[in-house]
């Protein structure tokens, strides 16, 4: 900020003097100073010669030479060098000065703007501001005068003390509002800044009933250096700064950011003529655009001012950019924010226009659904629901709110969603059960084969059902087993036998509780949950609900826990007023038959497994599959693709091969798939140009259908081997037979584990090696022979086995195989839980791990003994096909497990410590199935 000597407004005009020294000393010494005017250029001042463009350029420089000026006090910078304006005389002290000016040969006056001081900390703020486009010389020239202006200010006090209270008639009886207001503060502050514009005084002209004018062209930049007079008006030693021109590089490229900012600014304003971008093109000096863009009336006259104080022309376009930038900023912003209101209120009106549209089209069409007949609708619909009282008189109240909303309001389709929920819910719809035994039980013999024990229980469930009715508090169905084993279907079958409606509802994944239980109203976008949205979809509150994997639902602290609110839903207890957060009203689904299922019982939280009956649907033998196949699957999947019986004959021998070549699975649904795109395939031949009229598919011709077989599974050894044994094992598509290697070599006593090893599984590895190390004797090996050996355990990838410790008895047979060198027979496959005394414990799985055996060509199963009361249940294929022997002891295991010894190997060092026998002496307990 410029700084020049400060007065108090009403005695500013008592109040000019002269300006420090140190100010002009400063000004004269910085750069723009020296390249500055010269003696020339001030007699041309004086002369009255219009500045000429270039006219500095090569001249010797010499001291800027001053010359007294009256000066012309105005309010606002307005004007600038090259510009001219016409001045409205409206003051007896204008008036003088003018007549002053226009006597002197050179008709020139300084214009001089005087303005309010801000508060002198701003200004020192200001003064001090690191903001490099700035001005250092003149953040200091304002610097210094400050401290020079602050410590004259008693003087000056003094000095002018008796104008101080000089009346207020002073003043211009048309001055402005602003300056009345501000006048009638006390404490506000005026000074005259350090530079004008010396500008030459045009022939006075006069209008009748108005002010008179003058024109006043701006010449050049006037620093004050003195203030040599004060009354009548001011007269002023003036030193005359014309800009230097020098086409330097920086200043061409000042020039151009600035010309480049200038065409964007004027493309964003409307109407701006082309006129004004040529005119500004013209301009090649810097410091003369600078001040032709600083004269449009978008910049304020503080800015202005600020310019007209930079001297060097280059800073000055410089200062100029950044004020332009701050602009265009606030422009862009601008644009924006009317863009989107514009588009909003477009919008706006497009839907109101169309909503009228429409409701003239439904007028004329006699579809009128004015807000009355909407709501007389839902009051119908409402009555109809035959909903519970409370329930009905919530909804009304809605009814109510919908009708006092504004047409447009944003709730009337939050309330009619609501309303449309609540009145689609089959409040008072039940169907009738066909508890028929005989018709049940044939229902569910059509749907599915095999299952007896299943099929069984279900029809005993339907039979107390029958006899206690509704006051049954059965338990809950879960169904476990793997997938595709026919669960879902189960549930649908049973749906079927007692006529009831059928929904099914995934509950895989579901870890938020909102997605059971809903999402309150207030949440935006809000809407009910699964179970809710599932007795919608069965259209009657009694529907038998199938609710799938219900072990997969997972849990989160952040979201709530679904598993309670499944608790909730399957208790008897709580489910007659089942309340869902957004219907907000009770729904009682104490009539619905919910049936679960489940690949595995342990991730079911206790709570719900506590109040469910477990039925077991385990996988299917591959004769099984090929019943299922033959049966069910292959009459489906012809229909479902426009095909006959009579049109495509698939053989048992090419169903075989799909079931074994193509799918790998306990249950039967890649087979379903499988089985479908192959009649896909088929049926494109039918529709084809050249339709056979049948065809038989034979296994032979699978692969030109279904492509390249894609499985083979595990498979008895090819020989017998030392240091491997066959373990069968359940994996997550059923059972499957896998290889375990042990080899142990020099080292230090290190085990070795890789391969696909759980937790579980390496336990039993570590207890398989205390079992021998403790055994050693017996087995022949030395003392010590364990602290130099290195025992590596590894499982061979391929089938993943599910962790478990039923792989124990077969790591163990693989470890004394390899410490004792005896080989393990082929044929034999186990399965068994081993404990650091030998012992044999019970497994799971027996039926998936027998049927992989079975088909894998194993001929011989090793199983504990008390997996006795499993082995009834194998089917009869397993029974009869594979030779089942029950052990109690590790010792058993091997007896079955190692290739016998010739008769002339010691009994010593066969490791078993046992006479070596041709014919199996043991196990005691070893019987066949059968
Ligand atoms: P899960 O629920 O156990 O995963 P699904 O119920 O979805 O299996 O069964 C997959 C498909 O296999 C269904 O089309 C089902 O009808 C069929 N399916 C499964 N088991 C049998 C069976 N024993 N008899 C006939 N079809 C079966």
């Amino acid at each position: 900020m410029p700084s020049g000597p400060e007065s108090k407004r009403p005695s500013t005009r008592a109040k000019k003097t002269p300006l420090s020294t140190t100010v002009v000393a400063e000004a004269t010494e910085s750069p723009i100073a020296d390249a500055g005017v010269d003696a020339n250029a001030a007699e041309a001042v004086a002369g009255g010669a219009k500045p000429k463009r270039g006219k500095t350029r090569g001249r010797a420089r010499s001291k800027p030479r001053a010359v007294m000026l009256p000066v012309l006090v105005v309010d606002e910078t307005i004007l600038l060098p090259h510009m001219s304006i016409p001045f409205a005389i409206e003051d007896e002290e204008a008036s003088m000065v003018l007549d002053r000016a226009m006597r002197l040969p050179s008709r020139q006056v300084l214009v001089l703007t005087e303005r309010r001081v801000s508060p002198l900390t701003d200004v020192a703020a200001a003064a001090a501001s690191e903001d490099p486009e700035v001005d250092g010389v003149f953040r200091e020239l304002v610097a210094d005068a400050l401290a020079e202006a602050m410590a004259e200010e008693a003087a000056a006090e003094m000095e002018s003390g008796g104008a101080n209270s000089a009346p207020e008639a002073e003043r211009p009886e048309n001055a402005d509002e602003e300056w009345q207001a501000t006048a009638d503060d006390g404490d506000e502050e005026y000074e005259l800044c350090t530079v004008g514009v010396i500008a030459e005084v045009g022939h006075r002209i006069s209008r009748p009933g108005g002010h008179s004018h003058v024109i006043l062209q701006g010449l050049a930049r006037g620093v004050v250096e003195e203030i040599t007079q004060q009354d009548p008006y001011v007269v002023a030693r003036v030193t005359r700064r014309d800009d230097t021109v020098d086409a330097t590089p920086e200043a061409e490229a000042a020039m151009s950011a600035v010309l480049e900012q200038v065409e964007n600014y004027i493309s964003m304003l409307p109407n701006v003529p082309e006129e004004v971008l040529t005119m500004v093109r013209s301009v090649d000096e810097p410091g003369w655009l600078a001040d032709l863009i600083a004269f449009s009336p978008e910049f304020t006259p503080d800015q202005r001012q600020d310019l007209l104080e930079q001297l060097d022309p280059i800073k000055r376009l410089r200062h100029l950019s950044v004020v332009i930038q701050k602009r265009l900023n606030v422009l862009n912003l601008r644009q924006q924010i009317q863009h989107e209101a514009q588009a909003g209120m477009d919008r706006q009106q497009r839907e109101y226009f169309l909503r009228e549209q429409m409701r003239a089209i439904q007028k004329e069409l006699g579809e009128g659904s004015s807000e009355e007949t909407v709501a007389a609708e839902l009051r119908q619909k409402i009555d109809a629901a035959g909903m519970p009282d409370e329930v009905k008189a919530k909804a009304l109240v809605q009814v109510e709110r919908l009708e006092q909303q504004h047409p447009f309001s944003p709730e009337i389709g939050v309330i009619r969603t609501y309303l449309e929920w609540l009145t689609e819910l089959p409040w008072a719809v039940e169907t009738e059960d066909r508890l028929d035994l005989n018709e049940a039980a044939k229902i569910l013999e059509d749907d599915h084969y095999g299952l007896e024990k299943v099929k069984e229980r279900i029809v005993e469930y339907i039979a107390v059902r029958k006899l206690a009715g509704d006051k049954l508090r059965a338990p809950i169905i879960c169904f476990v087993g793997p997938p595709g084993v026919g669960k879902t279907s189960l549930g649908r079958s049973i749906a079927h036998a007692i006529g009831r409606n059928y929904v099914r509802m995934s509950l895989g994944g579901v870890r938020d509780e909102a997605e059971i239980r809903g999402h309150r109203r207030t949440y935006v976008g809000a809407m009910p949950g699964r179970v809710i949205k599932a007795l919608r979809d069965a259209k009657s509150r009694n529907p038998v609900l199938v609710l799938d994997e219900i072990d997969k639902v997972g849990s989160d602290t952040f979201r709530g826990d679904p598993s309670s609110a499944l608790l909730e839903v399957l208790d008897p207890e709580q489910n007659g007023t089942f309340s869902d957060h957004y219907l907000e009203v009770p729904f009682d689904l104490s009539k619905v038959i919910f049936i679960t299922t489940a690949n595995m019982l342990e991730p079911i939280p206790p709570a719900l497994r506590d109040r469910m009956e477990i039925i077991e649907v385990s996988g299917y033998t591959e004769v099984e599959k090929l019943a299922i196949a033959r049966n069910f699957l292959l009459p489906k999947a012809l229909e479902s693709h426009g095909l006959n019986a009579e049109q495509l004959t698939v053989t048992d021998g090419a169903l075989k091969r799909v079931i074994e070549e193509y799918t790998s699975e306990s249950g039967v649904r890649n087979l379903e798939r499988e089985l479908g795109s192959l009649a896909r395939k088929c049926a494109r031949r039918f529709a084809g140009d050249d339709p056979p009229d049948a065809m038989t598919l034979e296994a032979g011709d699978v692969s030109e259908f279904l492509g390249v077989p894609r499985y083979d599974y595990g498979l008895a050894e090819e020989q017998d081997e030392v240091g491997v044994a066959t373990g069968a094992a359940v994996t997550s598509v059923g059972g499957d037979l896998l290889s375990i290697e042990v080899t142990v070599m020099e080292g230090k006593g290190d085990l070795i584990l890789t391969g696909q090893l759980g937790e579980v599984m390496q336990e039993s590895a570590r207890a398989a090696i205390s079992y021998a190390r403790s055994r050693a004797v017996s087995l022949g090996l030395e003392a010590g022979y364990f602290d130099r050996r290195n025992i590596h355990v590894h499982i061979p990838a391929g089938a993943i086995p599910k962790d478990g410790p039923s792989a124990g008895i077969t790591i163990a047979t693989a470890l004394i195989s390899a410490l004792t060198g005896r080989k393990v027979r082929k044929d034999v496959a186990m399965t068994g839980e081993v404990t650091l005394r030998g012992k044999v414990l019970p497994i799971g799985g027996l039926r998936e791990k027998t049927l992989a055996a079975h088909r894998g060509g194993i001929k011989t199963f090793v199983l504990p003994l008390k997996n006795a009361k499993d082995v009834a249940e194998l089917p009869e294929v397993v029974r009869s096909g594979l030779e089942l022997i029950q052990v109690s002891s590790l010792d058993q295991v091997l007896d079955v497990a190692f290739v016998p010894l010739p008769a002339a190997v010691s009994p010593a060092k066969n490791g078993t410590g046992k006479p070596p026998s041709k014919k199996r002496a043991l196990p005691a307990a070893a019987v066949t199935a059968r």
